[in-house]
């Protein structure tokens, strides 16, 4: 403020509002990562089709308790953590939470424990060139089988460039799966899925959510399960909030479901809760 008002004319009040509220929140969320406000919670992903219950995954999703605002949405700093370069070390807590977590389930709930494990790169992740050394180390020092560890990346991010690419085959080198998160809203479409580095496609929320009433939505779930099919690649639907959902699901041969039908996510205690119940 004290350079004077020249430099000042360039911000309209909106873009200055914006920039302290980053602000605001990197510095809170600095303090957060320091005190423990963040903690992971796990969603099942279950099998559609028959397999007697078996072979229950999870994914990790981020939550942050804040002491007074209470619970903040990811969308809420997620990208805020991106832009400040806090990304790293959120994406770090939640991947060495997630991994410890695992294999504390192994230990404890022996064959009832979740058979794999997904957890979320943002773009500004896949974008620092210490990733890969830091997944290698995480994976390393919690015991965590690469096999059981699956990484989900956004359909534009995967489309981006050669480094992007290379990165992700990096990845996949150590042993872990990709998954293409969020299918159906990026840029890319179904002839370019065969371009990707991924194993696993989830189709997203927004066609899942109409499949009983757009046969336009179950149309293109349908060829997307086709061509995933074709490649090789598994399938995941997202959101499943309905019965009716899942049956239309299971009826286009879609893999696997996630979505508060089958279970919201949890804190781990929960969640072993919930594994135990599923098993009768
Ligand atoms: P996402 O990866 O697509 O995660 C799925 C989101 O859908 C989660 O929201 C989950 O709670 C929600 N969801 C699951 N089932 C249902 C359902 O049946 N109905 C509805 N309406 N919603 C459902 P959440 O946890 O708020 O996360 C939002 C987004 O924030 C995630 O979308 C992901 O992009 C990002 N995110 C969350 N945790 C992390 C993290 O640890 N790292 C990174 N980089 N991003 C994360
Ligand atoms: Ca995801
Ligand atoms: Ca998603
Ligand atoms: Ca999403």
């Amino acid at each position: 403020k004290r350079a004077g008002g020249a430099r000042h004319a360039v911000f309209d009040p909106a873009m200055k509002v914006r920039a302290t509220y980053r602000g605001l929140v990197e510095t809170e969320l600095r303090q957060a990562l320091d005190r423990g406000e963040l903690f992971v919670v796990y969603q099942p992903i279950v099998w559609l089709g028959d397999h007697d219950g078996a072979g229950v995954g999870v994914e990790a999703l981020v939550r942050w308790q804040h002491p007074l605002r209470g619970m903040v949405p990811p969308p809420a700093f997620i990208e805020i953590a991106e832009q400040t370069g806090l990304i790293g070390a959120l994406g770090g807590f939640v991947l060495e939470t997630a991994c410890r977590q695992f294999m504390a389930w192994r230990q404890t709930l022996g064959p009832l424990a979740p058979q794999g494990l997904s957890v979320n790169l943002s773009r500004a992740q896949l974008c620092e060139p210490h990733l890969v050394v830091q997944v290698q180390r995480t994976l390393e020092g919690s015991g965590m089988p690469p096999g059981a560890l699956q990484l989900e990346v956004t359909e534009s991010l995967a489309a981006q460039d050669d480094a992007v690419r290379q990165r992700l085959q990096a990845l996949k080198a150590l042993g872990l799966t990709l998954a293409l998160d969020d299918f159906g809203t990026g840029y890319s479409s179904l002839s370019s899925l065969h371009q990707l580095p991924v194993d696993l496609v989830k189709i997203d929320r927004s066609f899942v959510s109409q499949l009983e009433t757009s046969a336009h939505h179950r149309a293109l779930v349908k060829a997307t399960v086709e061509v995933a099919q074709s490649l090789g690649m598994g399938t995941v639907a997202e959101g499943i909030e309905t019965p009716g959902q899942a049956r239309v699901l299971q009826a286009l041969q879609c893999q696997k479901g996630q979505g508060y039908w089958f279970g919201r996510p949890m804190p781990a205690a929960a969640l072993a809760e919930w594994l135990a119940a599923r098993q009768g």
